[in-house]
Order: structure tokens, then C-alpha cells, then sequence
């Protein structure tokens, strides 16, 4: 919901509405109520009227021909006040003399306000007298509109009333109704809806509604309700389930490649940038927690032959051979060998001491100038001498000291007839 728009309950919407049809209705039945009425009463009125005119015709015929003027007044007013007559009045030829066929009366005797002779229903009687056949005046009567008024106003305020009463009634009943049906389902369900968090989806939705036989739109909206929490979270697990899956398997690709990257592709052992990044680190630890550290530099003898003889690929083969021969020769858990280049391969040996480290290079020499070599596809058997360099890592040494010295007595090696083990003790400064 936008928030410029101002929140308004549906309940007293629907309240509001239903007041202001059921007024309008209320004021169109009190109007045809009150002109049937006021048809009813002016045709009832006006037959009364038509019957006293008739009876009091003969009278007042009577007391015209004898030019009775007082007690015709007399009569007329004491006819108007005793029944529902708003005017009467009598009236008497005013053309005796003349020969037109037409009769003019005017008026002889008045009573009552003279503005009904307009307004209201009347009727006219005429005064006949034995003997005569010309009628020698009119009795003339119309209705009392005050009686009319006041039964078409009690018409018009029992409907108002009546339908006041019954809206009155009737809007009760519907508030409760929507209030307890409506009015607060809805609002436990939009509660419900704004507190829920995504971790809570699983919470049960419950709008307290007295039990029913029958269900109703409130009860599909939280069924839909309940069904789109169940959906939600499947999808949400789903998704968790599909997210855990490939971070395994990222984490899993990272890995191989992390090893891809710092592994040689020939040898399998570690490479040279491999080797360059974690000497630093073996360095320290052996300078943090004074351990000692030793590197062993290993060289194929006369490898150089192996590819003019054998061919590359061979050459290929005794590197693959020596590699995995000089890994199977180390501790698996802190050894590690490195290809420097070429037919070069270095040992790290961390807690290893010179001795140590001495021992183990001439175990694989000795291994190696022993061993059956490596058989190539021709039949033919391959074997090479390995060269050895070792270097204990001193205390406040630089690594490439270090690999300097362990060089060093790689070349010595070599030069001193190769197959062999050259060591020395660290220079201590
Ligand atoms: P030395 O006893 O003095 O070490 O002699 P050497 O022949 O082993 O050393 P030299 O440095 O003269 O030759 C090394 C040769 O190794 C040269 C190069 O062609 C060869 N080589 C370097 N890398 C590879 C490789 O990955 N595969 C093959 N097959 N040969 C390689
Ligand atoms: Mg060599
Ligand atoms: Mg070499």
C-alpha cells in the first residue's frame, strides 16, 4: 500500500456506505409514503365533503330563498368548524335579469381562509328548492389542508422513524458482523503478514475465528495463505539445499585448482611458484618457534644424454619417475618436494636438522644409484645418478641465502665426480 494514502478500515467504509443507501432509500419510501398518503386523504376528505354538501344543501337552500343571510352565516360557520372543511362559502346567482343561458354565480356568504379555494380539493353543491327547476345558489366546500398535512406528516414520520429504527437495527447486527468476520481476521492476518520473517516462515498463521460449518473467503485467503508459507519455504530449503551444493562444489573446484596452480603438470610435484611463496612461510615459522629447517637440492646427473640418447619423451618419463620416487621418499605430513627447474627438484624439510636431512638425500642417492632405473617402451632399462645439495637453515639467514648455500653445494656435488651428497653446517654470523 502506498504510504501517501491514509489507512481507513473496510469495516466502517462498508458502514458508512450502507448508512448513507439505507438514508437515501429511507427518504425516497417516506416521499412515495407521503403522496399516497396525501392521495388517500384528499380523496377521503373530499367524499366526506360531498356528503355533507348534499345533506346541507336543503338547509341552506331554505334559508337563501328566505333571505336568511344571519343564520345561513351562522350555519356555514358552525359546518366549517365542526368537520374537516378548510372553506365554505355560498353562492347566488348574480344574472337573474339576463337572458344568457350561461349561470354566473357570486359569492353571498363566506367562512374559512380563502387561500383553500386555490390550494385544496373542493366540491359544489347545488341549493335546490321545491317547485323551481333552476337551483338558487351553491353550496361551495374545499378540504382543511391543515388535516391533510398532518396525516401525510405522520405518514412520512412513522416510514422515517420505522426505517431509522430498522437501519439502526440492522447497522448493529452488521457491525458485529463485519468486526468479527472481517474486520479483525484481516487485521491478525496483516499483522501476521508484516511480522513474519523469512527465518519464521514455517510459523503457523492463526486468526482465532469461532468454529463454523461453513467456510468463507476469509478462510480461502488463509488457506492460500498457508499454502504460499509452505511453497515459500520448499523453495527457500530448495534454494539453501542448491546454494550449500555448489559451494561444495566451488570450494571443491577452488581446491583443484588452487593444487592445478601449484602443481607441476609433468611431475606432480610442487612448482617453482609454489615453492618461491611457501619457503617464506617455512622460514618464519622455523624463525617464530625456532625449529630448525632444512632444503635438499636435487639434480639428475648427465640428464642432458637421457634426451640425445632416448629422446624427449623419455626424458619426460625419468622426470615423472624421479618425481614421484622423491615424493614417496618423505614424510607426507610436513615434507614437501618442489620442481626448481628442469631436472632440478628441491626438498623442504621442516623440523628437519642437517643430519637429518643429510641422512635422508643419501637414503634416495643411494636409492636411486641402486634402483633398476626405469624401463623405457624400446625394453631398454634407464638409469641416472642424482646429485645432492643440503642446507640447514640458519638463525637470521635470508631465504636466498639459504638457497644460495644449498646451490652451492649442489655444484660442489657436481664437481666432486656428482652422485653424491654435499652438506654443510649453517654459517652462524
Ligand atoms: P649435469 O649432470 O651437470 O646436471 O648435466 P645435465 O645434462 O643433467 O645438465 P644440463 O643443464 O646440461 O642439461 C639439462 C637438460 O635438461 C637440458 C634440457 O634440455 C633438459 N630439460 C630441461 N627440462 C626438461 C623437460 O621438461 N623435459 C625433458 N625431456 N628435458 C628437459
Ligand atoms: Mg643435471
Ligand atoms: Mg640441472
Amino acid at each position: 500500500m502506498p504510504d501517501e494514502q491514509p489507512f481507513r478500515p473496510l469495516t466502517s467504509y462498508l458502514i458508512r456506505k450502507t448508512t448513507m443507501w439505507a438514508s437515501i432509500c429511507t427518504l425516497l419510501l417516506a416521499t412515495v409514503q407521503g403522496w399516497l398518503s396525501y392521495q388517500t386523504v384528499t380523496e377521503r376528505s373530499l367524499a366526506r365533503l360531498e356528503q355533507v354538501a348534499l345533506a346541507q344543501a336543503p338547509a341552506y337552500a331554505e334559508a337563501i330563498w328566505w333571505v336568511d343571510i344571519v343564520s345561513v352565516r351562522l350555519m356555514l360557520e358552525g359546518l366549517r368548524r365542526t368537520t374537516d372543511i378548510g372553506y365554505a362559502e355560498i353562492r347566488e346567482p348574480s344574472n337573474y335579469a339576463t337572458t344568457s343561458n350561461k349561470r354566473e354565480y357570486r359569492v353571498a356568504v363566506q367562512d374559512g381562509d380563502p387561500r383553500c379555494k386555490d390550494r385544496c380539493a373542493s366540491t359544489t353543491a347545488p341549493l335546490l328548492r321545491n317547485g323551481l327547476q333552476e337551483p338558487i345558489g351553491e353550496l361551495f366546500l374545499t378540504i382543511d389542508p391543515r388535516l391533510v398535512y398532518l396525516e401525510v406528516g405522520r405518514t412520512v414520520a412513522a416510514v422515517l422513524i420505522s426505517s431509522a429504527l430498522s437501519t439502526c437495527l440492522l447497522l448493529v447486527v452488521v457491525i458485529l458482523v463485519l468486526k468479527r468476520d472481517l474486520q479483525r481476521p484481516l487485521t491478525r492476518l496483516s499483522r501476521f503478514v508484516n511480522d513474519l520473517a523469512a527465518a519464521e516462515l514455517t510459523q503457523k498463521l492463526d486468526l482465532q475465528r469461532p468454529p463454523r460449518r461453513h467456510q468463507d473467503e476469509i478462510d480461502q485467503v488463509d488457506e492460500g495463505f498457508q499454502l504460499l508459507q509452505g511453497r515459500l519455504a520448499q523453495h527457500i530449503q530448495t534454494l539453501e539445499e542448491k546454494v550449500a551444493d555448489r559451494t561444495a562444489h566451488l570450494a571443491q573446484a577452488l581446491a583443484e585448482l588452487q593444487t592445478l596452480s601449484t602443481t607441476d603438470a609433468l611431475t606432480s610435484c610442487r612448482n617453482r611458484l609454489y615453492f618461491s611463496q611457501q619457503l617464506g612461510t617455512e622460514i618464519q615459522r622455523a624463525q617464530r618457534y625456532q625449529r630448525p629447517l632444512s632444503v635438499v637440492f636435487c639434480d639428475i646427473d648427465h640428464f642432458k644424454q637421457v634426451n640425445d640418447l632416448h629422446g624427449h619423451a623419455a626424458g619426460d618419463q625419468l622426470l615423472k619417475a624421479t618425481g614421484q620416487l622423491l615424493r614417496g621418499e618423505l614424510r607426507v605430513s610436513a615434507d614437501w618436494v618442489a620442481r626448481y627447474g628442469g631436472e632440478e627438484f628441491v626438498l623442504v624439510l621442516p623440523e628437519t636438522a642437517l643430519s637429518d636431512a643429510i641422512a635422508l638425500a643419501e637414503r634416495i642417492r643411494r636409492h636411486i644409484a641402486e634402483g633398476p632405473g626405469i624401463r623405457l617402451p624400446d625394453g631398454n632399462a634407464l638409469k641416472r645418478t642424482m646429485s645432492f645439495g643440503v642446507a640447514e637453515f640458519a638463525a637470521d639467514e635470508t631465504e636466498s641465502a639459504l638457497l644460495q648455500r644449498a646451490d652451492h653445494l649442489l655444484y660442489e656435488a657436481k664437481r666432486g665426480g656428482r652422485n653424491r651428497v654435499c652438506a654443510a653446517a649453517p654459517v652462524v654470523a
